[in-house]
């Protein structure tokens, strides 16, 4: 077994930047999912920082690059902890605007025993994150190594910041996540990589996902409507991998995870795209990013929470 740590290019150092949401996570744990109109009893609550952005800058830093965080929070108290947290991970937070009226984007999510989960959202200040903020923060954006954003915020910022990447040669990394409606023309064609998982890419593309070989349709599908590399998450299946150059017609590659004993799937995506991001910001070949953030999504999926069960480089091997 090799260690990313000691591979020939040591340490990763890539920068990555990310443009997100920041929300915190109202946790409860649960026997099963409520079905409509019913009141559970849960096991436990806890609030911990969440956010599609907010995690996955958390997963790029601790699996070791050095990540800008583009957000908005509101000026309360839930905004001011989400940012401390970052700072703890070593995130530059310096782009992170406080909205002067609206709360803090929250996240309310039901983990029950399977590990399975149900999540509503509501943006706050997410939603006030703006395409002018890309202008002032541009710096961060043209000098990343990784620029990756997701659909937590309002759709016409992701895509000011991607272009404004892609404008200045950065490698763009769309999680268009969560599925919100169709995407705007140019997105999937600003986007060097296109990450949905089963439900998202299935949404996307208009073929049903649920197999890898259903996945490799999906990929192909978008492709043909103007994405560049696919990669489409499975969960315990793993990921379907369809690069420009399988456009001619190979298929693509389908990795298996590690088997673990999942506890709570909350953020396993943003875990391997993070991990994912921080591997293609430290140059390292697609095959090994996918490697890197797949066996880091694996072991998050073994741990409870979103940021809290996210590892850290020394803790993943190859
Ligand atoms: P999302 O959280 O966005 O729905 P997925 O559930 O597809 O994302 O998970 C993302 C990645 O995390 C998967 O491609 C896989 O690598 C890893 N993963 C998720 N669930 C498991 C599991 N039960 N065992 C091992 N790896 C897993």
């Amino acid at each position: 077994m090799t260690s990313m740590k000691t591979t020939a290019a040591g340490q990763q150092t890539g920068r990555v930047t990310v443009v997100g949401s920041l929300n915190m996570d109202l946790v409860i744990r649960a026997p099963r999912l409520p079905k409509e109109g019913e009141t559970l009893v849960g096991r436990s609550f806890v609030n911990v920082p969440g956010g599609k952005g907010g995690n996955q800058a958390v997963a790029a830093a601790r699996l070791g690059a050095q990540v800008a965080m583009i957000g908005r929070v509101g000026n309360d108290d839930n905004g001011r902890q989400l940012v401390a947290g970052l700072r703890r991970d070593g995130i530059d937070c310096n782009g992170v605007a406080t909205d002067p009226t609206l709360p803090t984007g929250v996240a309310m999510i039901v983990v029950d025993d399977a590990g399975q989960n149900a999540i509503v959202i509501v943006a706050g200040s997410n939603g006030a994150l703006t395409p002018a903020a890309m202008a002032v923060y541009a710096s961060r954006i043209e000098q990343a190594d990784v620029l990756v954003c997701q659909r937590e915020v309002p759709d016409q910022t992701v895509l000011a910041a991607m272009n404004l990447a892609r404008k200045h040669g950065r490698i763009v990394v769309l999680n268009p996540a969560p599925v919100t409606g169709p995407l705007e023309r140019g997105w999937l064609e600003s986007a060097d990589f296109l990450i949905p998982n089963e439900l998202e890419a299935s949404a996307l593309s208009g073929v049903p996902v649920e197999s890898p070989e259903s996945a490799q349709r999906a990929a192909k599908k978008l492709q043909q409507d103007g994405a560049r590399n696919v990669i489409i998450t499975l969960g315990k299946r793993g990921v379907v991998v369809l690069t420009e150059g399988d456009r001619a017609g190979n298929g693509g590659k389908h990795y298996l995870p590690a088997e673990v004993e999942a506890i709570d799937t909350t953020a396993a995506g943003d875990t391997f795209v993070g991990g994912f991001c921080a591997a293609l910001a430290a140059k390292r070949p697609l095959d090994e990013a996918v490697r890197f953030g797949q066996a880091a999504a694996a072991l998050s999926v073994t741990r409870a929470g979103a940021q809290t069960s996210i590892p850290y480089l020394h803790e993943i091997t190859l």
